[in-house]
């Protein structure tokens, strides 16, 4: 229940993706999460959706061309994406960005980040297994970007701010 409450008060903060959630469920949530750091420079991404999948989802292979389209059609609709079919290319027309060798993340795109965590690992700490209060969830890189670790989906986990801190800089 807590929990429940703590992600929809997250969600509501950034009202599109809280409707591409609702609508496209969390799939789509992370599929664009997942899209940006593949975009060019110009924020732009190829959008041959085979070619897309490969790209940028290469491990979820139960996913369809059609739950992609379908994906892509609804972040069109919140204009989170500018989906040219005929050059077939996406374009991120509100994300402003450079691609460093660690992309760096705009406050809203680190409070989706966030949530996405959060939904994923429920309110569990990832370094001591305990539960973590949500006014306490810290959202810990396991690879600390200091030592090149990513903001990727998979080197980020819930923790209690305590075990973050504990960590600090040392690779667990
Ligand atoms: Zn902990």
């Amino acid at each position: 229940m807590s929990r429940r409450r703590y992600i929809s008060t997250e969600i509501s903060s950034d009202p599109k993706i809280y409707k591409l959630i609702k609508r496209g469920g969390f799939f789509a949530g992370m599929l664009y999460t997942w899209m940006i750091p593949h975009a060019d420079d110009d924020a732009t991404l190829p959008c041959d959706i085979e070619e897309l999948i490969l790209k940028v989802i290469p491990g979820l292979r139960d996913i369809s061309v059609e739950e992609v389209e379908s994906a892509l059609t609804i972040m069109t609709d919140l204009g989170l994406i500018i989906w040219n079919k005929e050059r077939e290319e996406l374009r991120f027309p509100e994300i402003p960005y450079r691609l460093d060798d660690h992309w760096r993340l705009q406050d809203s795109e680190w409070k989706m980040l966030r949530l996405i965590v959060i939904s994923r690992d429920g309110l569990v700490c990832g370094i001591c297994g305990g539960e973590v209060a949500p006014d306490d969830v810290h959202i810990d890189h396991i690879q600390p970007v200091s030592r090149g670790g990513s903001n990727d989906l998979d080197n980020l986990q819930v923790t209690h701010s305590v075990c973050n801190k504990r960590k600090g800089n040392r690779e667990l």
